[in-house]
């Protein structure tokens, strides 16, 4: 029994450690861009995107990252490259603002160049910091707070609510490391509660020891005295003369003999209760350490699933993308099954929510999730990815049949019948797929299917297209 829960402790305590170090990483990362976000503040208020091409450049490397990536590290090192291109613009006085009175409206730059088609130029530096929002893996209670920002910074008066949302965002951010700080401290009392139980059975297992010593010490003595007496009954035997006598000291002899073993049967008895309290206390402590930990795995589970869902379409996240994706990849290297890839965007989608607001908006995201959700197979996986952006991975499917599948959606799409005050919603989405292939690595397929979502658009929307160029 104790060699298991000793094996079982160990297994545990490896499982625990490794989250450890997960929370760790993490808490590190959210550390370092909070800092590098409070760095920036002032400066990256005050700048708007077009006016100078080494910050722009910056900030489309940064958004970028942030929509295509997470790994934090690089986010933290990109936010510091946009504060130092920051430095080296000429300054201009700041308008005091807080978090409820925005600022006037700064007006946009005349003229700039989009970097893509979609990029909306005037809006990049709001448009980096929902994608900074979507990046934030905060639990549920704290999500208002990010739609709260995510609608100002998405509405018409994005500019005079960009300088109060870096230090409302920074505070999104340091709550985050908070949060995963928590998590570390409960899975550290957790493991030393496991190291405590440990020292418990390492002093049981000595107990036992020492009772095993005291009992072989108490049966020599026990067999000394036993032939010490015996002894003596055989001198006295061979000796005596008298029989009443022999009888008298033989029964005394005798007496000595039953206490003797007596003493030894109660002390046995004593040392045999002692051990069973200790074994009694020490099974009591192992229950409970196990009820502490299936608790605290069932908690690890749920939150770690809630940080994989998206709370509004409730499919998964870019999160649970990144996790798949590599799963999927490994799969696909593995076994050689096609791998398909599917990037969904809705097109003019910004118009839903200008011209019908945004929980219109998120009505017509949430219908869309879950005809994409319906449309796939139980082993496909669907996510999204960012603001209208969906993605689908489908194994064991060659992009020829993903196609298929996708202009079948794309009709479905078409046909929903929406409403809204009393006007009719035409939805339309594109789509661009992409199968992977030799000397693809998961993120380059991704990128395939972006450059051939990009062309979908370009080309007229409402249609789906095969990526081009494969890597050979
Ligand atoms: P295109 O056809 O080129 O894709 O144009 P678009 O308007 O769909 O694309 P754009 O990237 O300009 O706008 C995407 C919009 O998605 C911006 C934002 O208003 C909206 N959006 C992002 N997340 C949410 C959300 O959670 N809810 C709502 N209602 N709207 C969102
Ligand atoms: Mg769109
Ligand atoms: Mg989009």
């Amino acid at each position: 029994m104790f060699f298991n829960t000793d094996e079982r402790i160990a297994r545990w305590k490896e499982k625990y450690l490794s989250s450890l170090d997960a929370l760790e990483q993490k808490e590190q990362s959210w550390k370092a861009i909070e800092e590098a976000l409070y760095k920036s503040m002032g400066r990256l208020a005050l700048v708007p995107y077009g006016n100078d091409s080494s910050v722009d450049q910056r900030l489309d490397t940064l958004r970028h990252a942030l929509r295509r990536h997470k790994e934090h590290k690089r986010l933290s090192s990109l936010i510091e490259g946009v504060h130092e291109a920051l430095e080296k613009v000429p300054k201009r006085p700041a308008r005091k603002t807080t978090a409820e009175e925005p600022a006037t409206p700064v007006s946009p730059p005349a003229s700039t160049t989009p970097t893509k088609a979609k990029a909306k130029p005037t809006t990049l530096p709001a448009q980096l910091l929902i994608d900074l929002l979507d990046a934030l893996e905060l639990p549920e209670d704290q999500l208002s707070e990010i739609v709260k920002w995510k609608k100002r910074l998405d509405s018409a008066e994005a500019q005079k609510w960009f300088e109060p949302a870096l230090p409302a965002i920074t505070k999104l951010v340091a709550k985050m490391r908070h949060h995963f700080h928590q998590e570390r401290k409960e899975l550290e009392n957790f493991l030393r509660a496991i190291n405590e139980r440990l020292a418990d059975m390492d002093q049981f297992i000595a107990l036992g020891d020492e009772s095993r010593a005291d009992s072989e010490h108490a049966r020599e003595r026990l067999q000394k005295s036993v032939q010490n007496e015996v002894g003596e009954i055989q001198r006295e035997a061979q000796k005596a003369t008298d029989l009443e006598q022999l009888r008298h000291s033989l029964q005394q002899r005798v007496g000595v003999i039953q206490e003797h073993l007596e003493t030894f049967i109660s002390e046995e008895q004593e040392q045999q209760q002692r051990l069973e309290r200790g074994q009694q206390k020490l099974k009591n402590r192992l229950d409970k350490l196990e009820r502490e930990g299936d608790s605290l795995r069932e908690k690890l589970r749920s939150q770690h699933n809630q940080l994989l869902r998206d709370p509004l379409t409730k499919v998964y996240n870019r999160t649970a993308y990144d996790e798949r994706i590599v799963l999927e990849y490994a799969r696909w290297q593995r076994y050689g099954q096609p791998l398909s890839l599917m990037f969904w965007d809705i097109d003019h989608f910004k118009s839903v929510n200008d011209t019908f607001g945004h929980p219109a908006g998120d009505k017509v995201l949430t219908a869309f999730a879950k005809k994409l959700q319906q449309a796939c197979r139980k082993t496909d996986f669907v996510a999204r990815y960012g603001g209208e952006e969906f993605l689908i991975l489908l194994p064991g499917t060659e992009q020829q049949e993903a196609l298929k599948v996708a202009e079948k959606l794309r009709t479905q799409v078409e046909k929903i019948r929406f409403t809204f005050q009393g006007k009719p919603l035409k939805l339309t989405a594109s789509c661009g797929i992409t199968e992977l292939s030799q000397g693809d690595d998961a993120d380059s397929a991704l990128e395939r299917a972006d450059k051939a979502l990009y062309k979908a658009k370009d080309d007229g929307r409402n249609q789906c297209q095969i990526a081009g160029e494969i890597p050979s």
